[in-house]
């Protein structure tokens, strides 16, 4: 199924993945709607495969992005209890997948990219402000892109939280604290890196994809295998690691200057 969703537009391509059941919720399927994938991928817009962006990064497939934000979809919404989700893109790269999000969390949600490229960093705002729609969430502050080592997830400054935001019920904001009720990554990660673990509130869900321990324990320079993992707090606290499948993400690495 995967791979096979090549489409001839963004709405045909949308389809495709929709009637090959890589999306099956509509709410995900109307925000990728919303979404051009050629404001986001200059070759190839619409084949549902990952396309460079430079800096030795791609943009994604589109069934990969789809099966994300499907597990993810949940914490996404926003909700009586919970009417502003803070999101997390790591490595938000081409800027797609943080427009997508941004189009799911209402409109007093947040999602902040981080990139450690900082030319990455200035297409993706680059790539929102093609259309009428990513410039105004740019603008209103639902989406901010910041330039960061993406292993260490993001604390926000001082006083660089969404003022409306802070307007919230103000209970709710110390309980839940500050974290991140979804964080997506978007570069394979050597492991599970526990400040990202801890950054998660509770409840909250991490999309993260990892280096297996040592590919099936062969040794030999084998290549190192990835899988996706979901790895859940639930409002107790508690942390729930689930693998899922085996993808080839580009690695979660140093940034430029420290290589
Ligand atoms: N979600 C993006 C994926 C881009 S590829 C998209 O679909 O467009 C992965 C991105 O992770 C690259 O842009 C790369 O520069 C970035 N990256 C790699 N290591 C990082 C790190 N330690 N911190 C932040 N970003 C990182």
């Amino acid at each position: 199924m995967a791979w096979r969703s090549h489409g001839v537009s963004n709405d045909d391509l949308i389809q495709q993945l929709w009637r090959n059941q890589l999306i099956t919720d509509e709410r995900v399927r109307d925000a990728f709607l919303k979404v051009d994938r050629a404001h986001y991928a200059p070759t190839h817009p619409y084949s549902d495969s990952p396309q460079s962006i430079g800096h030795a990064a791609t943009i994604s497939a589109p069934h990969m992005h789809a099966s994300a934000i499907e597990r993810l979809l949940s914490y996404l919404l926003p909700t009586a209890r919970n009417p502003a989700p803070r999101v997390l893109d790591i490595g938000s790269g081409s800027g797609y997948l943080t427009h997508v999000m941004a189009e799911l969390v209402g409109p007093r949600g947040t999602v902040l990219g981080i990139e450690h490229v900082p030319q990455l960093r200035d297409l993706a705002e680059a790539n929102m402000r093609k259309s009428a729609e990513g410039t105004a969430l740019l603008e209103s502050g639902r989406v901010r892109f910041r330039v960061g080592d993406g292993r260490k997830g993001w604390v926000e400054p001082d006083g660089e939280r969404r003022a409306e935001e802070e307007q919230q019920d103000a209970a709710t904001v110390t309980s839940r604290g500050e974290g991140w009720d979804v964080i997506h990554v978007g570069a394979a990660a050597v492991t599970m890196h526990p400040e990202l673990v801890e950054q998660l509130r509770a409840p909250g869900r991490m999309f993260i994809p990892v280096n297996d321990d040592d590919a099936g324990g062969g040794g030999g320079g084998e290549r190192v295998g990835q899988h996706i993992w979901a790895v859940d707090k639930d409002e107790n606290g508690k942390v729930e690691k689930k693998r899922l499948f085996a993808v080839r993400y580009v690695p979660l690495t140093d940034g430029p200057g420290e290589r």
